[in-house]
């Protein structure tokens, strides 16, 4: 396995849309499996293809999955849960809403409060190119949506108010002119 260096705001190609894949290679099981372990070094719930400079529409998650065991504090574990997305398309977003603090790998440092749809529908392609399709809700609801935005350039910040993501967007670019 690979890992890929993360880009980070703001770098232009974050904003590109990405291309649907029209054939499932060995090339792009193999990224999936970069994308996932940069994922994990990163300690992020989420990566799509953009935040790697890739223009196909791959993305990658894992936010857990409750087990039944019980800690000491009677809190639930979490075991692993990768997923691994090609063409990922929301078939059904509800019209209920939840607010929820947003952080992202390619904009480091920074976290605003988003509102979005609280359940999904999620259709796509899996690694071996079979179609496939889930409700989600809760947090894996606003990771689907968070990383399909990446695939069309929509990053957390722009439903941020007009303040805060201008301060944001001055902060990067500070920061990145600064390491140039
Ligand atoms: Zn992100």
């Amino acid at each position: 396995m690979t890992l890929k260096q993360i880009i980070t705001l703001p770098d232009p190609f974050l904003r590109i849309t990405a291309k649907p894949v029209n054939r499932v290679t060995r090339g792009i099981k193999k990224l999936l499996n970069d994308m996932l372990e940069t994922m994990y070094d990163a300690n992020g719930i989420g990566l799509a293809s953009t935040q790697i400079k890739d223009d196909r529409r791959l993305i990658v998650m894992d936010c857990g999955k409750l087990n039944e065991r019980y800690n000491e504090n009677e809190e639930r574990e979490l075991d692993p849960n990768p997923i691994k997305m090609i063409n990922p398309v929301l078939m059904f977003q509800s019209s209920d809403l939840v607010e929820r603090e947003e952080g992202c790998l390619s904009i480091p440092g920074h976290q605003g409060k988003v509102k979005r749809p609280k359940l999904v529908k999620v259709s796509y392609i899996d690694e071996n190119e079979v179609k496939k399709e889930f409700d989600a809700d809760g947090l894996l609801a606003t990771c689907i949506q968070h990383e399909i935005d990446h695939l069309n350039g929509v990053l957390f910040i722009d439903y941020l108010s007009r303040l805060k993501k201008d301060m944001i967007m001055k902060k990067v670019t500070k920061e990145y002119n600064n390491t140039r």
